[in-house]
């Protein structure tokens, strides 16, 4: 078992866990650049993965998702993501990667593989000795990647406010779309992160519990930094 609190002493570990489209890596992110923590957005991750497992036509054999793990190099770069040099930053966000996605996450392999890359860029920064903790943000960070992380919140909404949510993104992107689509990909994806067989989609039981369907990112945000800074 991996024990933070131990392992990083001073150092800050802050886990975001919540479904699809409800906030999470806005909040994130913000709350990373007030801390001056380092982000990491392990969505972004998986959906790199899920990138190259298209493009090598989805096998699912053992031998061909641990090729996929090992030869598959993300790259957080500013603000931008690169998979294999190839700048992936906006591809990854379509709705078709997003499927992808949590199809190719319900591999044990392939889950093993991203915990320890996301332990790693910790641990990087964490030896760096510039930063003085992390923000990740996922599904599985506060039960799972970092079980002892000093701070656990669970941010949730209704898939209808996520719906919602996610229908104005993909718009503003130009992609073609409609509600009921919309709403009807991100129950299957839901049940399909909540029913896996490893680090399914759950709150951790020392989680926070956030309801971002009653407030706005800057009270969700002014809410967390209260918890933290108390
Ligand atoms: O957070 P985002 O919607 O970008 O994540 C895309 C997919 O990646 C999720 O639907 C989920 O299946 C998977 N994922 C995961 N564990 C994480 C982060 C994302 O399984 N820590």
């Amino acid at each position: 078992m991996f024990h933070v609190k131990q392992d990083y002493m001073s150092f800050k570990i802050i886990a975001i866990d919540g479904p699809t489209g409800v906030g999470k890596s806005t909040i994130a992110r913000q709350l990373a650049e007030k801390l001056n923590y380092l982000y990491v957005d392990t969505g972004a991750m998986f959906r790199c993965l899920a990138w190259s497992w298209k493009n090598t036509g989805c096998p699912e054999d053992e031998q061909s998702l641990q090729d996929l793990g090992d030869q598959t190099q993300i790259v957080f770069k500013q603000d931008r993501v690169f998979c294999n040099n190839v700048d992936v930053t906006a591809e990854i966000r379509s709705e078709s990667i997003s499927i992808s996605a949590s199809q190719v996450s319900r591999f044990p392999l392939i889950r093993q593989v991203m915990k320890q890359q996301q332990r790693k860029l910790v641990s990087e920064v964490h030896s760096s000795g510039n930063i003085e903790g992390a923000v990740l943000e996922g599904r599985d960070i506060g039960t799972v990647v970092f079980p002892a992380a000093n701070f656990k919140f669970f941010v949730d909404a209704s898939p209808e406010i996520r719906a919602k949510r996610r229908l104005l993104q993909l718009q503003e992107r130009g992609e073609k779309t409609n509600y009921e689509e919309i709403l009807a990909a991100l129950i299957k994806r839901d049940e399909q992160d909540k029913n896996r067989k490893v680090a399914p989609l759950r709150a951790a039981e020392d989680a926070i519990i956030v309801d971002t369907g009653k407030l706005n990112a800057s009270e969700v945000l002014e809410y967390l930094l209260g918890c933290i800074l108390r």
